[in-house]
């Protein structure tokens, strides 16, 4: 990819660009406990966006997307912002550092990827991320703290974008390590890192590519039964609750706030839970987790579909280790992590079994974690 980005770097603009790198991520367990104040458990993967990136002495952008072939410019003053989605991710990255006291000057840029877009692998994040890292280390001696950098990235998608995302994406972009997922605590956002290098098994995303409900209102209402949940037991979010205090006030909350709360309480502690069976090298006990958080999603949270129940369903009966929903629910992936030797069997399956049924294949995404935002030469 590198050499392609640059051969087009020099066509279009001449001259010796440096060249950034930031990764998609996956996200091994922790499913809505960011907004409850819990941990995810998040790793880059080796599906990258790659940019060469040159200053160019004016204060003008001319970037170029390979992957779209549309070529954009534009300032760098609030009312300069692009018509173009896909640029004001990056128009929004130059705000946001300038904003927070950075500098960003006019640059010259060409960039491509290999992270298929809206999938639930974070390619916004990416797209961020590198153009974040690019900068920093181009006109900030990167001073900018790679955490502040993540943050960039999310206040980007807020404020240019749109989409009103937590930190997580960001984060694991730009601070994932290889062969390491990091356990981020969403309420103090300290973070630490996990070996995650099986050689054993592999980790296989199924796309069902279906998206069923809009995904604002469930999501809103399964927020506000949290919400609601902790102001009845007295905490600031379920973080703080135990089951023991739910049990305690089932009789007086709807039995659908009670599921949901169950499920993030019970989320939280198999996050902690997975953490410790990967430092013994347990990759049962991490796998079995992952079935328990498909099932709380699909019975107790309620974001599951048929498709992602049928792709869970298969990857058990393909003696799979671990597979859940990954991502917020009603359509997108399944997380799976497989033996080797069953890889090829699993993935021959779950495509026959998944096309017989709903008339299209599910993608396969193979993933390995992987580096972050780096620089690459
Ligand atoms: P995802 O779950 O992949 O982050 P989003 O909808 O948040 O999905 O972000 C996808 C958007 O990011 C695309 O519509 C596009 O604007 C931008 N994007 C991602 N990857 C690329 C790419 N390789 N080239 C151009 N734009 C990209
Ligand atoms: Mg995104």
């Amino acid at each position: 990819m590198k050499d392609t980005i640059v051969a087009e770097f020099k066509k279009r603009f001449g001259g010796v660009p440096s060249v950034y790198s930031s990764a998609g991520r996956i996200n091994l367990i922790g499913e809505h406990t960011d907004y409850n104040g819990g941990f995810v458990f998040p790793g880059a993967i080796d599906k990258v966006i790659m940019a060469a990136v040159r200053p160019n002495g004016t204060e003008l952008v001319r970037v170029y997307s390979m992957d779209l072939e549309e070529y954009v410019e534009f300032g760098l003053n609030e009312e300069d912002a692009p018509s173009q989605l896909w640029a004001s991710y990056i128009f929004g990255v130059c705000r946001e550092i300038i904003k927070s006291g950075g500098t960003v000057k006019g640059f010259d840029a060409v960039f491509a990827g290999n992270i298929p877009l809206g999938a639930g692998l974070s390619s916004s994040a990416a797209l961020e991320s590198c153009f974040a890292f690019a900068l920093n280390d181009l006109y900030n001696d990167n001073r900018i703290p790679k955490f502040e950098l993540a943050k960039i990235g999310q206040m980007t998608e807020h404020n240019y974008c749109g989409v009103n995302c937590g930190i997580m994406d960001q984060f694991a972009s730009v601070m994932g390590q290889a062969g390491k997922l990091i356990r981020l605590d969403c309420r103090s956002l300290d973070f630490e890192y996990y070996p995650f290098a099986p050689e054993d098994y592999e980790l296989i995303l199924l796309d069902s590519r279906v998206k069923h409900e809009l995904a604002d209102s469930p999501y809103n209402r399964r927020r506000e039964s949290c919400e609601r949940v902790a102001r009845r037991l007295g905490v600031d979010t379920l973080r703080d609750a135990t089951m023991e205090m739910l049990e305690s006030m089932k009789d007086e909350i709807s039995t659908e706030d009670y599921s949901r709360a169950k499920f993030v309480i019970e989320e939280k502690e198999r996050v902690l839970a997975v953490c410790d069976a990967l430092m013994a090298g347990d990759y049962d006990t991490v796998g079995r987790k992952m079935y328990e958080t498909h099932r709380g999603l699909s019975k107790d949270y309620e974001v599951s579909c048929e498709e992602l129940d049928f792709l869970n369903d298969v990857a058990r009966e393909c003696g799979v280790t671990g597979s859940r929903i990954m991502g917020g629910g009603f359509g997108g992936c399944t997380i799976n992590l497989v033996r080797k030797d069953l890889r090829d069997d699993f993935i021959r399956t779950a495509r026959t079994r998944f096309r017989e049924r709903f008339g299209h294949d599910p993608e396969v995404y193979p993933v390995v974690i992987s580096d972050g935002a780096r620089k690459v030469v």
